[in-house]
């Protein structure tokens, strides 16, 4: 079959002809892969940065937003069957530590990320995973959509899980991004909270997305990333939560300057870095947050939002060949919402 594959680092992925996944394990599943996001991740994944966390052993296939149909399964599943269509949750737990049986998948210290371990994605015509990764899509629901929900939908929902215990009605959320992930943040925010969005981008496309979105203000970052506009919104005062889906740039400083007393900064997108001298974090008493992907009820959740139209996604095909054009478009800031792969 056909994978496109990473052999060095900044270079573009190569097409290699590969040989199809088999089933080893009992609760392994084959995928013929439908759909596959093309994220941000995948040119952090080109760029190395992943190289001192994970250390990839190369060549891989990329590719971890995945739906499908499954093709083969091992003997002892029993829950799916074959011809399913499936959305995949992308981490491959060990399912008995403790992270597993507490449900945070992410945490799991003994699982596997196809598509940015080393482990082979989906830019090929077929992936093999874990039937205890898949999420059972229902019959007459176009699945090919709905494959950056697999990993920039279900970060984005996470995110907006994790803050909105401290939502209230009037509260006030900034998103930094309205890209692949921010633009279903705006959206989550909306059908799970009771907060207000401001969308912030640089791009006037973006912000025009976020018009779409309803969300409640919108703008259009200048020099200063948008801090004097959000202040004169908040009289001054602030938002309660940043959501920042940049994480590079001068984003990570703008954002701290934008966060209220007892604020939180959440960050989704990363490649940046920041410095800030502690003593303002213990005088605005600033939360600053992580997220990694999300669980797999998230991912279930955020599924169920999005077969009741209450989240959109707003996706471009391209053929899975043309995998190094959507990656280029992608470093562009070309693509509006998110691409997807077709095998
Ligand atoms: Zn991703
Ligand atoms: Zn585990």
């Amino acid at each position: 079959m056909k994978a496109f594959r990473l052999h060095d680092y900044n270079k573009p992925l190569s097409i290699d002809e590969v040989p199809e996944p088999k089933i080893d394990g009992p609760y392994d599943i084959i995928v013929k892969i439908k759909g596959a996001g093309v994220c941000r991740t995948d040119l952090h994944i080109q760029e190395g940065i992943w190289k001192g966390i994970v250390n990839p052993k190369l060549p891989f296939t990329l590719g971890h937003e995945n739906v499908g149909i499954i093709e083969k399964k091992g003997t002892a599943v029993d829950w799916l069957d074959v011809g399913d269509q499936v959305i995949l949750h992308p981490y491959i737990t060990c399912r008995h530590c403790r992270a597993c049986r507490a449900g945070n998948d992410m945490h799991c210290p003994y699982g596997k990320f196809p598509g940015l371990d080393g482990t082979d994605g989906g830019y090929a015509e077929y992936l093999k995973t874990s039937a205890f990764s898949a999420i059972k899509i229902p019959k007459g629901v176009d699945i090919i959509p709905m494959a950056p929900l697999a990993d920039a939908g279900i970060t984005a929902y996470h995110a907006v899980k994790k803050i909105s215990p401290y939502l209230y009605p009037g509260s006030l959320v900034a998103i930094i991004g309205v890209g692949g992930l921010g633009h279903i943040g705006i959206q989550v925010v909306k059908a799970i909270t009771p907060a207000k969005v401001v969308a912030i981008d640089i791009n006037e496309e973006k912000a025009k997305l976020a018009k779409e979105l309803n969300v409640d203000e919108i703008i259009l970052a200048g020099k200063d990333g948008g801090i004097s506009d959000v202040l004169k919104l908040t009289d001054n005062v602030g938002v309660d939560v940043v959501i920042d889906f940049v994480g590079e740039y001068s984003t990570p400083q703008n954002a701290l300057r934008m966060v209220r007393k007892g604020g939180i900064y959440s960050i989704v997108g990363y490649g940046g870095e920041f410095r800030n001298p502690t003593i303002d974090f213990v005088n605005r008493e600033i939360m600053v947050v992580g997220n990694l992907v999300g669980t797999y009820n998230e991912l279930s959740e955020l599924v169920n939002l999005y077969v009741q139209n209450k989240v959109k996604l707003k996706v471009q095909k391209f053929p899975l060949e043309d995998a190094n054009r959507a990656l280029e478009e992608l470093k562009n800031g070309k693509i509006i919402g998110r691409g997807v792969l077709i095998p």
